[in-house]
């Protein structure tokens, strides 16, 4: 299978997407702004989308995108397109979205009976068949708000990772310690002048990530750093690379692909 980055960015400018991923041409993980490089062919494709948290750099585009490609899927037959993640993620974007006021009610429209969206609840350690041997494993995350990550298992090899937003978080390292992985994507929001907002925000700066790290048992690992602002991520780089980790860690590129498997 096929990993496709469409966004890894914090915050926005040109060129600079927030977080979204395309596994093979179905399934998204997270819908920030990235998700608006995608063709209105491959937009009307995508049957699944799992989202990591509500905050609205991941969410942004759910929206857009069941306006976008309602009618069109509609036309070929295409069932609603599945939205996955925490009950109190759905809650809030029934809640503060899809409320009639910023967006339409799109699980009850275009008609009740059809509609373009429906909401899925999972919950931490659920795995999740997508189809074609695919499974995506949902991760704890330590955030200010509900959150996750994901393990996506392409069915055979090993695991591709994507922590989601969060800051320390001893759950996830144990359960990393116990599955086998390739490619682990983490975030590091801030610079070290930053840790203090990282702290209270629950993000990583290059110190807590660096710290992390050190849980990471297997150093085959690649390590991917994501959700950088636009304008950081020299400073952010220098400050990770200044770790030395044991670890090959590079910052995560937009639109880098990864094959799975
Ligand atoms: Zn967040
Ligand atoms: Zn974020």
């Amino acid at each position: 299978m096929k990993i496709r980055v469409l966004g890894c960015a914090g915050a926005m400018a040109a060129g600079h997407k927030t977080t979204s991923f395309l596994l093979d041409d179905d399934v998204l993980i997270d819908a920030g702004s990235g998700v608006g490089e995608l063709s209105l062919e491959a937009m009307a494709r995508i049957d699944h989308i799992f989202v990591s948290h509500s905050h609205l750099d991941h969410v942004l585009s759910i929206g857009l995108l069941a306006d976008t490609v309602q009618r069109r899927r509609a036309q070929e037959g295409r069932p609603a397109v599945q939205v996955h993640a925490l009950p109190q993620t759905l809650k809030a974007l029934k809640d503060h979205i899809f409320n009639g006021v910023i967006w339409p009610d799109f699980t009850r429209l275009p008609t009740i009976e059809k509609p373009a969206l429906t909401f899925h609840e999972f919950a931490i350690g659920d795995r999740l068949d997508i189809g074609r041997g695919r499974e995506i494993e949902v991760l704890s995350a330590a955030h200010t708000v509900p959150a996750v990550g994901f393990a996506v298992n392409p069915g055979s090899g090993a695991h591709w990772v994507f922590t989601g937003d969060t800051g320390p978080n001893p759950a996830l390292w144990k359960r990393l310690g116990e599955l086998k992985l390739s490619d682990l994507v983490i975030e590091c929001a801030f610079g070290n002048d930053e840790c203090e907002l990282a702290g209270i925000s629950q993000h990583h700066c290059p110190i807590t990530l660096g710290e992390e790290l050190t849980k990471l048992k297997t150093p085959s690992v690649r390590v991917h750093i994501t959700h950088i602002k636009p304008g950081e991520r020299a400073a952010v780089m220098a400050a990770v690379e200044a770790l030395k980790s044991a670890h090959r860690v590079t910052a995560l590129e937009h639109f880098q692909e990864f094959e799975l498997g």
